[in-house]
């Protein structure tokens, strides 16, 4: 949008401005007619964005953060063999958000950059039964890209449910939840999906909630419980109003557009506009030098890329100095490797002229810093991907 900075952070994001236009509009009545078959065509559009046609979505307002305490406290009981996979910040939330329902967390942790070997995983889910199995499908504290059909295939083998962390994946990364087995995966408003922070969005499948429906105890949690919400749910999908919780009546509209876009432009067109900016922008950080958190390009995130920043560079200044340039980038979020790296969301309706500024924008800022003498090198590595020599 002309006259203001590009955001290009890892969520939020920029945003299409028919989405924006739905925050804007007089918010009706939670049971207006219009609003029932807006929300009801939001709950069939997750289930094909999810690719799980049987699965049971949930629509609730709150973040990301939300989205993995529905999962988790729904699924747990005191006592529960849970085993999670982290690759960062966010798994290592997950399974703190685990412990609080009073599941027994078995955790491996990759090194940084990398992500679990699966003979190892087998190794672990052969010591004892488990209930679930966590996995963060992109870390965005990392950028790293975990291998989730391959883990889902193994958990399958032992019978552990799997719950996928996609906040930083669904809408813009490969993920089959029927094809490839997975129980429960989840997303935020902010992140691919492109609709402002406030709704967590999440699809259970078929055999998450027969799990749920065998719970001995009541939901630790009284707001994320799928007992108050799956007849809200279904009603809207069936095109009735029903009332726990006053749905987030503006942020629902905005996702109802949002999808129909991210539909019609095709999960599959999608998927390869988001590698090949993704390439681009890559490959730009490789010839300037910069390398990445991800150690080899097949684990590394379509979504975003987290360049470690190199020597002589300031964090702070070099921040700065890209946003003096017109353009949003992130600080590093793993707590002990902060001044590190950065990070740059790619997602949504990102194009190559937003790539392209970006990338112009870390030049300029790095030949201020005084880390290169010219600008041009990574532009022209990105144009190659983009295939096109000229602007
Ligand atoms: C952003 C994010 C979250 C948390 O979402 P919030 O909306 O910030 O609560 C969780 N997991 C991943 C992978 C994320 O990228």
């Amino acid at each position: 949008m002309k006259g203001k900075s590009l955001l290009m952070i890892p969520g939020p994001i920029e945003f299409d401005l028919d989405v924006l236009e739905q925050m804007g509009k007089p918010t009706s009545s939670h049971v207006d007619p219009e609003f029932i078959d807006n929300f009801g065509r939001a709950i069939e559009n997750v289930k094909l964005l999810f690719q799980c046609k049987e699965g049971q979505p949930f629509i609730i307002a709150g973040s990301g953060t939300l989205a993995m305490d529905i999962a988790a406290c729904n699924l747990t009981e005191p006592g529960d063999n849970v085993l999670q996979l982290i690759t960062g910040y966010f798994g290592e939330r997950m399974k703190d958000i685990f412990e609080r329902y009073g599941a027994n967390v078995t955790q491996i942790t990759a090194p940084t950059g990398q992500v679990q070997d699966l003979a190892e995983v087998e190794k672990v889910l052969q010591q004892k039964k488990y209930k679930l199995m966590a996995i963060t499908h992109v870390d965005t504290s990392t950028g790293v890209l975990n291998r989730v059909k391959e883990f889902t295939k193994l958990a399958k083998k032992y019978g552990v449910l799997v719950i996928v962390d996609g906040v930083c994946s669904v809408a813009a990364e490969e993920l089959k939840m029927d094809e490839w087995g997975i129980d429960v995966a989840f997303t935020a408003s902010q992140k691919a999906v492109g609709v402002p922070p406030g709704l967590a969005l999440l699809v259970a499948s078929n055999a998450a909630m027969e799990a749920f429906a065998k719970r001995t105890k009541p939901v630790a949690n009284y707001y994320a419980d799928w007992a108050n919400w799956l007849p809200i749910m279904q009603a809207y999908e069936n095109r009735k109003a029903a009332y726990f919780g006053t749905p987030a009546v503006n942020l629902v509209n905005a996702l109802d557009v949002s999808l129909q876009k991210i539909l019609k432009e095709g999960l599959n067109q999608r998927l390869l506009r988001h590698q090949k900016i993704s390439k681009a922008f890559k490959s730009a950080m490789t010839a300037m030098g910069l390398r990445q958190i991800p150690v080899n390009p097949d684990i590394a995130a379509n979504t975003m890329t987290a360049p470690f920043y190199p020597k002589g560079i300031n964090p702070g200044e070099f921040l700065n100095a890209v946003r003096n340039e017109g353009v949003v980038l992130a600080g590093g979020l793993l707590a002990d490797r902060k001044n590190e790296y950065f990070r740059v969301g790619h997602m949504g309706i990102v194009d190559i002229e937003d790539t392209m500024t970006t990338i112009s924008a870390i030049e300029v800022a790095l030949v201020k810093g005084g880390y290169l003498h010219e600008v041009g090198a990574g532009s022209y590595a990105a144009l190659q991907i983009f295939d096109q020599k000229t602007v």
